[in-house]
């Protein structure tokens, strides 16, 4: 049995705010008992932690942990296996950064989840979506055209054995696609429906998939209780993804009001993935980006933010997203938070956002995203009060982390 009490941090309560000081009691990685002034008992261990604040582990609800490069003729050129490698290399700095549990929206599959959840490697627990869907030519579609090869899922992993195709077209295949996806131990369902802003063509954030397509595949994988997430930048096709009954909207940059309505309606969430666009919308004005990326990044930077102010007025749920998939960013995903609040969440709100709402819309509240009795201990110390939420912008604000009761990142 492991079992040890920590004496004395703040602890993040419900409404978001810091409660104590309390002591904790931890055994066999679960929280057995939360109450200021537990009695000394030597069967579970004192461990001094008076001055810290202590949140549950952070949720990343829109990673993509198997891709550490935009360099396309890099990944082209980089083996299947030394990808995997440096996978659980990002899967580890990340979980060190605070992200007990992630959501992958596009190139993680069931066999790197599940050797995390064994414990072959160290990283945080996480949900897949296998392959983002397509539509030719769409956001997922890397197509060659000089040698004219087709390449499903763009670059961010190659094809290879048991994984399924990425891009797909008509009702048919899209429900084929859904299948496939599930057989390989798909958690979520990614859908493609508008451009972005790293799309390879020219176009803008354009309708992606007929409404028959987005039907058929929210329809196919509720039947067999997988939910589905959507990338939409905005327009007609988030709004037809909305009412077709995907649980959560991916970046959603030109959210409506109306659209938010319907949102607020039917508990769909929005994941901003503000970081990103910040990171990109810079990178265009440094002239770092090439034309038609350039000019849909500044499009992004200029409306960035407005759609979690429309969210928050309509009561749409929120719940933090980095959309990293780059060696340089795995690792800093709780840059998010400070972004977050920056975009008009209250601190209390950034931080519930970025733990309980992440866990909600996993549905794995039950068991963890918070710090009451009864749940998994996966937590974050920090030094101090959180205060303004700056202090995310650095790892190093992070001093601690749990998983499962298991210290994981030891403060110093
Ligand atoms: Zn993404």
């Amino acid at each position: 049995m492991s079992a040890f009490t920590l004496r004395g941090p703040r602890v993040l309560d419900e409404a978001g705010g810091f409660r104590g000081p309390l002591d904790i009691r931890v055994v066999n990685g679960r929280i057995d008992r939360l109450a200021a002034d537990l009695p000394v008992d030597p069967e579970f261990p004192d461990q001094d932690y008076a001055g810290t604040y202590l949140l549950p582990g952070i949720f990343d609800v829109h990673v993509h942990a198997m891709t550490n490069s935009a360099d396309a003729m890099e990944l082209l050129r980089t083996p299947i296996t030394y990808r995997v490698a440096e996978t659980l290399a990002a899967l580890k700095r990340t979980l060190l950064a605070g992200v007990t549990s992630i959501r992958d929206a596009g190139g993680l599959d069931a066999g790197i989840r599940d050797a995390l959840a064994r414990g072959l490697a160290e990283g945080p627990q996480a949900q897949v979506s296998v392959v983002a869907l397509s539509q030719t030519g769409g956001h997922g579609d890397g197509f060659l055209a000089g040698p004219g090869w087709e390449m499903s899922n763009e670059y961010m992993t190659p094809d290879y054995p048991g994984r399924p195709a990425g891009v797909v077209d008509g009702v048919d295949e899209v429900r084929r696609a859904v299948r496939q996806n599930v057989r390989a131990g798909a958690d979520w369902i990614k859908l493609l429906v508008t451009g972005g802003v790293m799309s390879a063509g020219d176009g803008q954030f354009d309708e992606q998939f007929s409404p028959e397509e987005i039907a058929v595949a929210v329809s196919e994988a509720t039947r067999r209780a997988v939910p589905v997430m959507a990338h939409a930048l905005g327009g007609p096709a988030l709004r037809t993804a909305v009412e077709a009954g995907v649980r959560s909207i991916e970046h959603g940059l030109w959210l409506t009001e109306e659209d938010a309505a319907l949102m607020a309606e039917k508990g769909t969430y929005l994941v901003p993935t503000l970081t990103i666009y910040r990171q990109l919308a810079d990178a265009a004005l440094l002239g770092a980006l090439p034309g038609a990326v350039a000019t849909r990044a500044k499009a992004a930077g200029d409306v960035l933010g407005e759609a979690v102010r429309i969210a928050l007025a309509a009561g749409v749920p929120i719940a933090l997203g980095s959309d990293f998939a780059h060696r340089n960013d795995h690792g800093h995903n709780l840059r998010e938070i400070p972004l977050l609040h920056r975009a008009g969440l209250s601190p209390e709100q950034a931080l519930l956002a970025a733990t309980v709402n992440g866990a909600r819309l996993c549905g794995v509240d039950g068991d963890v995203g918070r710090l009451v009795e009864g749940q998994r201990f996966d937590a974050v110390v920090l030094e101090q009060d959180p205060g303004d939420l700056s202090l995310f912008e650095r790892p190093e604000g992070v001093s601690g982390v749990f998983q499962n009761g298991r210290a994981v990142k030891t403060r110093s």
